[in-house]
């Protein structure tokens, strides 16, 4: 893997204590960036799939954003939803 040379800037008491620690510097930001980089890739995957099937988008076709939901939701589930709200209002 290739590093890359980057400057941060930090709080100077949190690099002072880090210092004190002997800790990485480099290494540590490395390691909260991976887990953060890597965590949002799962948990976008995680949201791209239909709240009511459980079916991603590759199955499912198109996800739509639901609110205030605030889920993903596949075409055929709404469409089922849908059909139940209209069987529902359906005068007897
Ligand atoms: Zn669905």
């Amino acid at each position: 893997m290739t590093k890359k040379n980057v400057m941060i800037t930090l709080d100077e008491e949190i690099h002072r204590r880090a210092k004190e620690l002997q800790l990485n510097i480099s290494g540590e930001c490395e390691k909260v960036l991976r887990d953060k980089v890597f965590n949002k890739i799962h948990q976008e995957e995680e949201t791209k799939k239909c709240h009511k099937c459980g079916k991603s988008s590759e199955e499912a076709g198109e996800l739509i954003w639901l609110c205030p939901d605030e889920c993903w939701c596949c075409k055929d589930c709404i469409n089922r939803e849908v059909q139940k709200i209209i069987i529902g209002v359906v005068p007897t």
